[in-house]
């Protein structure tokens, strides 16, 4: 390790760069404590960052987290550690020592102008992750066009070493000798920020995702809803037509013991409404049908807007769909059942997409070495008193924000880091160091 890597001192670590953990360090950053924000991926902002709109206002989702992004970014008392890990985290005396792990993005970050250059010139093309794999990108690429840092990484593993990128970068910020950093933290308190996971379509078999190509997940519809997507319209994957009849297939992965998950996951219900609010604009023409068991409209303005989608021609069915099957023409057959009227019954649609749920992320507890902060009995984090100190987890000292605890919708997941930053700042105030 070397000796400017030992030893580093932040009042505060807070893992995942996520609209909760953004919102937990700029508290405390406000507050005049130390942050180190550790995110894992290639840039800061979460999920919310790849999101069309937001229910129940329909105002961009972009146009509210760029300016947190920049603003955490820019804040004199947050350092932020990008594709990053949390090694380990263990107990020294009233403070904690974490050593975290900067992997190599192999392109030197204060050089990178962000300008695509090399981008340009990559001959390797491989699905992006960053589009939820609708299109292609390079092996050498800036993530996305909103990504903080925006500075470009090279995907070692599909990286044919062809050296074309190194020869045209301006600035000369290509780096194939670049490897790990071990960095050591000490620290007072840690906010577990690290989100959620979404359900994985494939682990549902009976509804033909990766099988059938018009059966997507609702992260693929949010990018074609997006002003940055992929394609100018929405397009259905097998033959690139406008689709004019999708359907909504509500609960996937979620409230369902078949896959281990009883849990709602209490965003669902909402951003399909507010994608089939979306499609109503984008394809005046289309029918939108909405699959589900029960529509939890249960916030501010959300029984409005479900009644509001309702009058614009969305059609609610009740009934779990059982099964999707593929016609010739690659329509799909939806198989369910008509709960109302008791019956067993099939539609044709030419898109379906699949409303997959959260999951929670299984890092959080491989990260401690000596004791283990305690999972909930959904495997989240524990919130050991959820009424009283929602943000408290069975270790002193390490407290929870956002959706690692819970699934939660923006709004909450502000509220929660709320909660988060001040806990911590009467907690490092008490421990008196
Ligand atoms: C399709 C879809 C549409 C949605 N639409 C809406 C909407 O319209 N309105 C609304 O209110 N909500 C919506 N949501 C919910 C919204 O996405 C969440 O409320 C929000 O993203 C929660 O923020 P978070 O910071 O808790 O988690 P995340 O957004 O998951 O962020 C977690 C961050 O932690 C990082 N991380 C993970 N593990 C580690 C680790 N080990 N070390 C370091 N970093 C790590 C991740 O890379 C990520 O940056 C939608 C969700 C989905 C799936």
């Amino acid at each position: 390790m070397q000796e400017e890597n030992k030893n580093r001192e932040f009042d505060v670590l807070v893992i995942g760069g996520g609209i909760a953990g953004q919102e937990s360090s700029l508290n405390l950053a406000n507050m005049g404590l130390e942050v180190l924000l550790v995110e894992k991926d290639y840039s800061i902002g979460g999920k919310m960052i790849h999101l069309s709109k937001v229910f129940p206002t329909l105002d961009c989702s972009a146009c509210i987290a760029t300016p947190k992004i920049s603003e955490t970014a820019r804040h004199p008392n947050i350092t932020i550690f990008t594709y990053s890990e949390v090694k380990d985290i263990e107990k020294s005396g009233k403070k904690y020592i974490a050593r975290v792990i900067k992997k190599p993005r192999y392109v030197k970050e204060e050089l990178c102008s962000g300008c695509q250059e090399c981008e340009f010139v990559c001959p390797v093309y491989v699905p992006d992750q960053y589009q939820y794999d609708l299109v292609g990108r390079k092996a050498v690429y800036v993530p996305f066009s909103l990504a903080n840092p925006r500075v470009a990484a090279i995907d070692i593993d599909n990286c044919i070493l062809c050296g074309a990128c190194e020869k045209v970068c301006p600035t000369e910020a290509i780096d194939f000798t670049m490897e790990a950093e071990e960095i050591e933290i000490r620290f007072k308190a840690v906010i577990i920020a690290t989100g959620f996971n979404l359900f994985d379509a494939h682990n549902k078999p009976q509804y033909g995702f990766g099988k059938f190509k018009n059966v997507v997940h609702s992260m693929q519809m949010e990018r074609q809803l997006v002003p940055t997507r992929p394609f100018n319209a929405v397009l259905r994957p097998s033959d690139g037509k406008m689709p004019d009849n999708i359907a909504y297939v509500l609960c996937t992965g979620s409230r369902d013991k078949s896959v281990g998950n009883p849990l709602c996951s209490q965003v669902c219900c909402m951003y399909s409404i507010k994608q089939a609010q979306l499609l109503m604009g984008a394809l005046p023409l289309a029918d939108v049908t909405i699959y589900y068991i029960n529509i939890r409209a249960f916030g501010k303005g959300f029984c409005e807007f479900y009644q509001q989608s309702k009058t614009m021609g969305v059609e609610f069915v009740k009934g779990k769909v059982a099964q999707i099957t593929e016609t010739e023409n690659d329509n799909l057959i939806v198989r369910y059942e008509d709960i109302f009227e008791g019956k067993v019954k099939e539609a044709e649609h030419d898109l379906v997409v699949l409303a997959v749920g959260a999951l929670p992320n299984p890092d959080v507890p491989d990260m401690f070495k000596n004791e283990k902060v305690e999972l909930g009995e959904f495997k989240y984090v524990k919130q050991v008193d959820r009424f009283a100190c929602p943000a408290r987890t069975s270790m002193e000292g390490v407290f929870v924000s956002g959706t690692a605890a819970v699934p939660l919708d923006i709004p909450d997941s502000i509220l929660s880091a709320g909660a988060a930053s001040s806990e911590v700042n009467s907690y490092i105030k008490k421990l008196g160091i």
